[in-house]
């Protein structure tokens, strides 16, 4: 197998136009799996540890912009005020190890529908930066995801980074798995308020083909939130949103958990996000 080491991005972009079928490799921690069970044997390997233009994050035009190759752990030291849902998320992914190494670009290539990434950048209304030497395009998260560890990245493309409006209000997420952690989601559900727009957003894991919103429960508490007053939620509100989410899944059953309870679970989700952001909120 041959191992292509770029050093620049302008070379990477050039490998991979090169030698389509050259697996890109970040943190490892996906790839490096998948190598060693024999589920993949590509001709090459594109090492991205070298490009530096990968690695960091900044502000760019008001938006954060995350470079494809900065760890979890990175973004839970640094991003916590700015990107709370997806710190929050970043807190739950594996362990130490695998939050010193895993990156949200990572997440994103393997478009599995249980990343931990997925569901607050779905909420936040994130845009993934994709180049190759063709150009740069920037596709809306809810449209990357094309199926089952499957996205819209062309064979010559590579991800450069993701760009997420800094909260605007309170956001969480919460995630069920088997045990507490080293866990991949039975589901998961991101919330994100955007109090002065009277909007909320939302993303679900793990219970669907990809990372879906669950667009009528934003439009119920866009609607019936009592934004002004910062009020108790409304009697049987949250009972109704978690149903809203709940209807918005598509979940199949597998090891990890039957379909009828990732639908329970997530309601509950939905519930308990709803009452973190809304009690942050009244507090703020
Ligand atoms: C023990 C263990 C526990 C884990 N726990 C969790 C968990 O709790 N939650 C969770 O979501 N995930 C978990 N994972 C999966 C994994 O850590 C994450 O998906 C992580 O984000 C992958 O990032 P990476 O940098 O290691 O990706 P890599 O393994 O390097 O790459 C992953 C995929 O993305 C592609 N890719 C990488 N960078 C780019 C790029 N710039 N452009 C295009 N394609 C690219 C690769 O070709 C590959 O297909 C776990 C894995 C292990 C081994």
């Amino acid at each position: 197998m041959d191992f292509l080491r770029p050093s620049t991005w302008t070379e990477a972009l050039e490998a991979k136009a090169e030698v389509p079928g050259a697996l890109p490799i970040a943190g490892g921690t996906d790839v490096m799996v998948d190598l060693n069970f024999d589920r993949r044997r590509p001709d090459a390997l594109l090492d991205l540890g070298r490009v530096t233009e990968l690695s960091d994050w900044a502000m760019q035009d008001g938006r954060v912009r995350i470079g494809a190759a900065v760890s979890y752990a990175r973004i839970i030291d640094e991003l916590g005020t700015r990107l709370p849902g997806l710190a929050q998320a970043s807190r739950t992914v594996g362990s130490p190890q695998i939050r010193n190494r895993g990156t949200v670009g990572g997440n994103l290539g393997s478009a599995s529908p249980a990343g931990d990434a997925h569901p607050p950048l779905l909420a936040g209304g994130a845009s993934v930066e994709v180049a190759s030497v063709r150009g740069v395009r920037r596709v809306p998260v809810g449209e990357f995801f094309t199926g089952p560890k499957r996205s819209v990245l062309a064979p010559d493309e590579l991800i450069a980074a993701v760009l997420v409006d800094p909260a605007s209000g309170p956001q969480a997420f919460s995630k069920v798995g088997t045990r507490n952690a080293l866990v991949i989601a039975v589901c998961s559900f991101a919330l994100a308020l955007h109090p002065a727009a009277r909007r909320a957003g939302t993303g679900i894991g793990s219970a669907a083909p990809t990372p879906v919103r669950a667009p009528a429960a934003e439009e119920l508490l866009a609607a019936e939130l009592p934004w002004d007053s910062r009020a108790a939620l409304p009697d049987g509100l949250a009972e109704r949103f978690g149903g809203l989410v709940a209807a918005a899944a598509a979940p199949i059953d597998d090891v990890r958990g039957t379909a009828p309870y990732r639908r329970h679970a997530l309601a509950v989700l939905a519930r308990r996000t709803l009452a973190w952001t809304w009690g942050e909120y009244q507090c703020a």
